[in-house]
């Protein structure tokens, strides 16, 4: 079991007679082997949400519950969560071997052999038993994050706590190490709190992403969720790379009823006019990827030059002002663009978000992508082949 809750958890720390409110009335539920992983600009209160979990530093008020049973109080060794951090705390007089039993000795009354037996076991899970000889100082930094892994899988805690456990290592090492680590939490199946700056980690890692903003709890969701769902402009803006446009519009209902912004002017459809009416000011979204190259008469056609295009390959990013304001496309990466060339786009209305100008809030999301859509995907795809063919 390793069912962990938070419950109205709330860190104010005191600097320079100024109160600094870290964490803000904070509930999270983490279901026993679930991993999840805390975002959010810096400063917004992962470490410290983080640290209050593990006992490392005093909740003002709230508590945090560990299988239904109460341990805000209880000492950080008596919790049986094991953390691994970005400096991988590695005592350097010891070996690999002798920093992994260390845990062990101290925390149980296991024989020296049994320590042996499964050090040597966890090592050989996690590929690193040629090491465990050596001393940090001879080891480089993955295969020290590797070690300090195997020292936390070592003690089988009820709870992994990760603080940006990769965030040292060069790219291709933390793509490595982020797939076998996400591979060794679903065999192992130990409940996991891991906190990163990583947008890729967190979309990628996670059953369910928890996003806070100043200390405060944004969104708790499936990645695809929060990316497709999310509860307010911040979490939109947040997720996703490129970030979502956004565009401060107006809500014009005489006459069909029509978005208007600076830059361009879009007619919409009775359901987004439902979800939007009766709301002062407004603010448009639309991913990258969902924009639409239109022809110039299309209705709903935006046209503007291209500012700059960067080609990578795989996809294009292409910057166009509109209005006053930025607006980034991600186009297929077999079109070519030139600056200055004239381009229509479009921002398809299903794919559209929208939010309260005031509160943030989301007025009207995209739908998800259904799992079954792979299969008309597929049909479809078949059907342009079969014309092409013809
Ligand atoms: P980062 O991504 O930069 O590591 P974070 O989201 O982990 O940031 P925290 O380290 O939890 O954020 O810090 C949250 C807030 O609390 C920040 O404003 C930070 O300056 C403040 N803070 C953290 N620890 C202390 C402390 N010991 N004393 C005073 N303020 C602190």
């Amino acid at each position: 079991m390793g069912q962990l809750e938070t419950r109205n958890l709330t860190k104010i720390f005191q600097d320079s007679g100024q109160e600094i409110v870290a964490v803000d009335d904070l509930d999270i539920t983490i279901e026993d082997g679930e991993f999840i992983t805390l975002v959010g600009p810096s400063g917004c209160g992962k470490s410290t949400t983080l640290r209050s979990i593990a006992g490392l530093e005093t909740p003002t008020t709230g508590e945090v519950y560990l299988d239904g049973q109460e341990i805000t109080d209880r000492k950080p060794k008596a919790r049986d969560m094991a953390m691994v951090f970005q400096s991988y705390a590695l005592y350097p007089h010891m070996t690999a071997r002798e920093n992994m039993a260390f845990g062990l000795r101290m925390a149980t009354d296991l024989s020296a052999e049994e320590i042996d037996r499964q050090v040597t076991e966890t090592a050989e899970m996690m590929e690193i038993g040629n090491l465990l000889d050596k001393k940090p100082g001879d080891l480089s930094g993955g295969q020290q994050q590797r070690v300090a892994l195997g020292r936390a899988i070592v003690r089988d805690p009820e709870v992994f706590l990760m603080d940006e456990p990769l965030s040292n290592l060069d790219a291709k090492l933390r793509t490595q190490m982020r797939t076998e680590l996400q591979a060794l939490q679903q065999d192992l199946d130990i409940t996991t709190l891991y906190v990163t700056h990583d947008q890729t980690e967190a979309m990628t890692m996670s059953d369910r992403i928890v996003i806070l903003d100043d200390g405060r709890l944004q969104q708790i969701g499936t990645p695809l969720e929060c990316y497709h769902q999310p509860v307010n402009q911040f979490v939109a803006g947040f997720i996703g790379s490129p970030s979502m446009n956004f565009f401060e519009i107006e809500l014009n209902t005489q006459g069909e009823p029509t978005f208007v912004h600076d830059g361009f002017e879009m007619k919409i459809d009775e359901d987004v006019l439902t979800d939007v009416e009766g709301h002062e000011s407004l603010t448009l979204g639309i991913r990258p990827e969902d924009i639409e190259v239109v022809k110039a008469d299309a209705r709903n056609a935006i046209t503007k030059q291209v500012q700059v295009a960067e080609p990578l390959g795989e996809v294009t990013y292409v910057h166009l002002e509109i209005g006053q304001q930025q607006c980034t496309a991600t186009l297929q990466g077999d079109l070519v663009f030139d600056a200055g060339q004239t381009l229509s786009i479009r921002f398809p209305q299903d794919r559209i978000h929208v939010f309260d100008g005031q509160t943030g809030n989301a007025l009207r999301n995209r739908e998800p992508p259904a799992r079954d859509d792979i299969e008309a995907f597929a049909e479809g795809q078949v059907d342009e082949t079969a014309r092409s063919d013809a």
